[in-house]
């Protein structure tokens, strides 16, 4: 076959097939609606198989892409299947919410000359054929007798726990929320992410016999020095993410109508709040809702008010769309749906309206200075600017801090920011407790945490002595000829796990 150049391949990425979206903007169904094989196939000949190629070691959990997308392009889907879940667990939620034009496509060089191959959207496409097909790879796993427990069912907490209940251990998941998943359940939205899909990727786990026990809040019902000491548990992983709101400290913000994102996103997403009366959780938002920040948290606060029936939904940022933290593709498809942007605006009041609700911002016009430390230009209020902005809701979505719980009620040690210290390995400063995700790196991404939970894993399993059965993927995937049911012949006499 001839050796593909970036001339000979399709020139045009293939485009992803959305809900319209006068449409969409008032329902909560997905809109961006996956690939059709046609679409797959086009973008897998638009991959040259870079020898060394760099997408790989861009990718947090190093997902040898070349490789899936070659078996996509061999029509051996559940091939590309198989190559995928050796280093993700999640590949139908990676391929939909994975920052990719930050990480793999945004080293390719195909994207040098044309727009970068869609590696994400294949991703997606194969997962989502996977949870179609009914397709998993639960190994045969032979129990060691060992207890792990994990506090957090989010992406970090379930790359620890999949990879230890591998290994062979017991391993219990405890999570504070009625429902498992982490942001992935009660922040992300239904738009951008399907419960169904999380779900079905979520059964992965209790395929391996891991259990998932919700309403468990560990710092009260129990400690993580009881969960050693009283609870049996050898080894444990804390991945409580960083989910407590913060807020700016200006005047006001105790009246009716101001909230943070993460609790109107966990209203609306986890409890029913757009279904009110129907579930006990009432919204009342009002007719103008102003977002502050730009982040995807912002623009998944933004999507969500309008969806939940507000009539005028603005987004105020102090910074412009140029220096907004957010995906472009969300911003696209918030300014698509009718979202209104004030950039260059930052509340310094919050005014009520006499019975303590929430009536109008008083905000300044900002113009930008020199750069900051983070390299973007520096927002400076214009004098004289001020004006009032009249709202319903205030909604906060300028990041969050650590929950402070585990800390406050173990001795585990923390940075200055209340997050979790550790070493290289995620091992904390207590013996035999690791930990990663959001808690240890600040808030991130939801690839980097499942990355820290599957790293955590192996310091988990150096520690409690046993063999990492990561070097038996590893043969395999290197095509070693040496093995024998999928283990390495050198390997054999150790792994405790064989491909069933
Ligand atoms: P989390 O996902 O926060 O999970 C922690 C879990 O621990 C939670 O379920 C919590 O209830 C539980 N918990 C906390 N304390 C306790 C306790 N004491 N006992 C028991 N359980 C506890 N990243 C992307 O890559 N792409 C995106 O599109 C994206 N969108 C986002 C949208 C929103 C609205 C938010 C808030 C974040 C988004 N992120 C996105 C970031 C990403 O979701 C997080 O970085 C990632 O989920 C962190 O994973 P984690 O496992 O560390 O924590
Ligand atoms: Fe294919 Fe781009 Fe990866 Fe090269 S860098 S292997 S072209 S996806």
């Amino acid at each position: 076959m001839a050796k593909k150049t970036i001339r000979t391949i399709p020139q045009d990425r293939s485009p992803m097939p959305v809900q319209d979206p006068e449409v969409r903007a008032a329902n909560f169904d997905e809109v961006a609606l996956g690939f059709r094989k046609a679409d797959a196939l086009n973008e897998c000949e638009r991959c040259l198989v870079c020898p060394n190629a760099e997408c790989v070691p861009a990718c947090p959990v190093n997902i040898d892409i070349p490789g899936f997308i070659t078996k996509i392009a061999e029509q051996d889907f559940r091939g590309a299947y198989n190559i995928l879940t050796d280093s993700t667990l999640l590949p139908a939620i990676c391929g939909r919410v994975c920052p990719q034009e930050d990480q793999c496509e945004g080293v390719c060089p195909v994207g040098d000359t044309l727009e970068p191959v869609a590696i994400g959207r294949l991703e997606r496409w194969v997962g989502d054929m996977a949870i179609a097909e009914g397709w998993d790879n639960t190994p045969y796993i032979e129990r060691n007798g060992l207890k792990v427990g994990i506090v957090g069912s989010g992406p970090a907490g379930m790359a620890c726990a999949a990879d230890m209940a591998k290994a062979g251990c017991d391993v219990t998941v405890y999570e504070a929320l009625h429902q498992a998943g982490g942001v992935l359940r009660y922040g992300i939205p239904e738009f951008r992410l399907p419960n169904g899909v999380l779900d079905a990727e979520l059964a992965n786990l209790t395929r391996l016999g891991v259990k998932i026990e919700c309403n468990t809040l560990v710092g009260r019902l129990f400690t993580i020095e009881q969960m050693r000491e009283e609870l049996g548990f050898d080894a444990v992983f804390i991945g409580s993410g960083a989910g407590y709101p913060t807020f700016m400290g200006i005047d006001g913000e105790s009246l009716n109508g101001v909230l943070s994102a993460n609790e109107l996103l966990t209203r609306c997403n986890l409890m029913g709040a757009t279904e009110f009366p129907k579930y006990d959780t009432p919204l009342g938002l009002g007719k103008r809702v102003a977002v502050i920040g730009s982040g995807n948290t912002a623009m998944d606060a933004l999507r969500v008010a309008l969806r939940a029936g507000a009539e005028q939904v603005y987004c105020v940022y102090r910074r412009t769309r140029n220096e907004s933290p957010a995906r472009e593709e969300e911003i696209e498809h918030a300014e698509e749906e009718g979202i209104l942007f004030e950039w260059l605006t930052v509340p310094v009041e919050i005014l009520d309206d006499g019975e303590n609700n929430v009536r109008a911002m008083r905000c300044l016009r900002m113009e930008l200075g020199e750069p900051d430390d983070s390299g973007r230009r520096r927002p400076v209020p214009i004098e004289g600017s001020d004006f009032e902005f009249e709202v319903d809701t205030i909604v906060y979505a300028i990041g969050t801090n650590a929950n402070p719980i585990i800390g406050q009620t173990s001795k585990i040690e923390l940075n200055e920011w209340g997050y979790i210290k550790t070493d290289d390995n995620f091992a904390t400063s207590m013996a035999s407790v690791y930990a990663g995700g959001d808690i240890v790196t600040g808030a991130a991404t939801v690839i980097l945490a499942m990355g820290t939970g599957r790293h955590a894993a192996r310091s988990m399993k150096a520690y409690l002595g046993i063999r990492d059965s990561e070097t038996v993927y590893r043969a395999e995937r290197a095509g070693n000829e040496c093995k024998m049911f999928g283990i390495d012949i050198e390997e054999r006499t150790f792994s405790r796990v064989r491909v069933a």
